[in-house]
């Protein structure tokens, strides 16, 4: 009566640890491994006492063997613009090496295969919305290429594991999801805003605030990547909100749910930081009859015991 046993790598991390909620309500067993270097425990405490859930502290970029699996989750990665500058060489390496590592898993148990990858391999886009078949606008040397060369790399072998080996693939390019689990310190613009917002401090708005971004909630997104991992599609596939706002227009909405008087403070726009990002998600809408909702200002309504409980705690990275 055992139940089907899958592996998430980086299931430590914001989005693994969600997945990870979500394979369990449907019935799997989950054996996490992960590095910790962006990822938490704190984000399966609550899973201490579930037979169901195993954790192996493993750094994949050696080669590893958990046994038998029928479901391979590859999410290991640093993914936040400021952790991927701080941690770039094990960003390039777990895109790499961690990625054929998952794929000789998956390969060797015959399972399948589903793998994070990222709206950034779309870059700084000229074509917007971006749809799949767009391939990107990419500056290989910038500070941001660690991690979106990285991610491009993992598309390409996981593609050449189906061709070469028969691997039974599957890819989601993730655009900009929002939720419980966040590091408050991952210096991504939401837990910034709701930090700073619970604080009483300035908002760090960079550059002018007008470059745009589409916030999809995690339960949406998990939602998506639940219906993907069912399908049969093995090209990429966009899993995100087609609700775009300003930077500025989301720093607003934090100011409202969080009901906080802070003030606007402008820093400088980091290197190549995309001008505009939204999905377009006819793919999904048609393919997988996914589409989310709930809105950005629900979403942070949503969030927001998680950030004061954690603002209260000062949780940091680990
Ligand atoms: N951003 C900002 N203030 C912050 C953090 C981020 O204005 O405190 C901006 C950032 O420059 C970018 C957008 O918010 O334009 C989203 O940044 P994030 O780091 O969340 O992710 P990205 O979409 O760039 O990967």
């Amino acid at each position: 009566m055992s139940s089907k046993r899958a592996l998430v790598t980086g299931g430590a991390g914001f989005l693994g640890s969600h997945l990870c909620d979500s394979l369990l309500g449907e019935g799997w067993s989950v054996v996490v491994v992960d590095n910790l270097l962006t990822g938490r425990r704190a984000n399966f405490e609550h899973l201490r006492n579930e037979s169901r859930f195993e954790f192996v502290e493993f750094d994949i970029c050696e080669p590893f063997d958990v046994g038998k699996v029928e479901y391979v989750f590859h999410f290991a990665s640093p993914a936040s613009p400021v952790d991927y500058s701080i941690h770039g060489i094990p960003t390039l390496k777990v895109g790499s090496l961690g990625t054929f590592h998952a794929l000789d898993v998956a390969h060797k148990y015959g399972a399948k295969y589903f793998v994070s990858s990222t709206s950034e391999c779309y870059g700084d886009p000229l074509e917007h919305p971006q749809k799949e078949t767009y391939w990107g606008h990419v500056n290989p040397i910038g500070p941001r290429s660690v991690y979106d060369e990285a991610k491009r790399f993992t598309e390409a072998v996981t593609m050449a594991y189906r061709r070469y080996h028969n691997v039974d693939t599957r890819i989601v390019r993730i655009f900009n999801t929002y939720g419980p689990r966040m590091q408050l310190n991952d210096g991504r613009v939401v837990p910034n805003f709701m930090k700073q917002a619970l604080r009483g401090e300035d908002l760090t708005v960079y550059g002018d605030g007008n470059q745009t971004r589409s916030f999809c909630y995690v339960s949406d997104e998990i939602d998506g990547f639940m219906r993907l991992a069912k399908s049969d599609e093995h090209l990429p596939v966009n899993i995100g909100n087609p609700n775009e706002f300003t930077i500025l227009e989301c720093a607003q909405h934090v100011l409202k749910v969080v009901g906080s008087k802070s003030q606007i403070r402008y820093e400088p726009l980091p290197q190549d930081d995309p001008k505009q990002r939204r999905p377009d998600i006819t793919k999904a809408r048609q393919l997988l009859g996914w589409e989310p909702k709930i809105d950005l200002e629900t979403g942070l309504r949503m969030s927001l015991d998680y950030f004061k409980k954690a603002v209260a705690e000062e949780v940091t990275t680990k």
